[in-house]
């Protein structure tokens, strides 16, 4: 059985008036899943808020605190935190609850309760550092949610696929110099946050365990796919993961407003097969998807609803 995880709360965050990252997004998605009956094809899943002492597995006390209090003081307004992170007084439950969705559902899967599951989430996370909200994002869902089964001893290698068109600085910031977390991003170069050049490979323990493949603007879909399938399948081969979690952004859509790349709904559905097939051959099956970046409501709820079928049925 695949899960699905989502709050109605998440649609209270708000970033300011004609922000991307809307509400609209979540909406858009869940009319999709109802309208095409995949809802009653998933389990679903209203997950309770993660606690500070989990976020704290990645955040700094005092940088947790400050996203409390900028939520907090934000009466009716909106408090801005860069160029393009804003919270309202909603967004430290809504990021909270997002955390807790990729901890209960990495914890549901390991636990064979679920077979794999997606977390329809927002805020997004993965531009968030250990001490730095950037680029929409506050606390790192996919980071934590590695960092909970390394530290529960529930799994030894996780493999982090970061395919959202926008490099992961935060998740590679903050697995930079460690072996047993892999992080590999595709992603459009040049594009914000300017990060994710090739000879970023990692440093320490870390070296080599990072990956990143950078792709000129309008790269075709069969060229990303081509890549996608070779270099995943040869980081499986020699990293041998036995969890995968996939920072799923679908904002590499040809349709998508903030960038230039050339992927397809069918195109996401082809990889979520793929990357399904590798966990089923690498980790027993264990794949946890976690919703990241994707702008145009039309591309994102249809590209959700071929990632979720392909999850659906590759179980
Ligand atoms: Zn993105």
């Amino acid at each position: 059985m695949t899960g699905f995880f989502y709050h109605p709360t998440y649609l209270l965050h708000d970033a300011g008036p004609g922000h991307p990252e809307r509400p609209e997004r979540l909406k858009a998605v869940s009319a999709q899943l109802e309208k095409s009956g995949l809802y009653n094809r998933v389990q679903m899943f209203e997950p309770g808020p993660a606690e500070r002492e989990t976020l704290a597995l990645i955040h700094p006390h005092d940088y947790i605190e400050n996203i409390a209090h900028a939520s907090g003081n934000a009466g009716n307004g909106h408090t801005r935190l860069d160029a393009d992170t804003s919270v309202c007084q909603d967004s430290f439950m809504a990021a909270q609850l997002a955390a807790g969705a990729a901890v209960e559902a990495v914890g549901k899967v390991l636990r064979g309760e679920l077979n794999n599951a997606f977390c329809a989430v927002r805020p997004p996370g993965h531009h968030a550092e250990k001490a730095v909200a950037m680029g929409f994002c506050l606390f790192n869902n996919v980071a934590i949610a590695a960092e909970w089964l390394v530290r529960q001893k529930l799994a030894e290698k996780i493999l982090i696929i970061d395919w959202d068109v926008h490099h992961g600085n935060g998740t590679q910031d903050i697995f930079y110099n460690r072996g047993d977390i892999f992080y590999l991003s595709l992603h459009q170069w040049p594009l914000y946050p300017g990060t994710g050049r090739e000879d970023e490979s990692g440093e320490g323990k870390g070296r080599g365990a990072t990956r990143n493949v950078p792709l000129p603007p309008a790269t075709s879909e069969q060229k990303y796919l081509d890549i996608f399938y070779k270099t995943a399948e040869e980081v499986c081969k020699n990293f041998q993961p036995d969890f995968l979690l996939l920072s799923a952004g679908f904002d590499a859509h040809r349709d998508d407003p903030l960038a230039n790349l050339q992927l397809t709904e069918t195109g996401f559905g082809q990889m979520t097969k793929f990357a399904a097939e590798l966990a089923a051959s690498f980790c027993h099956g264990r794949l946890v998807s976690l919703l990241e970046g994707g702008y145009n409501l039309t591309a994102l709820a249809s590209s959700v609803e071929h990632h979720v079928e392909m999850l659906i049925t590759q179980t």
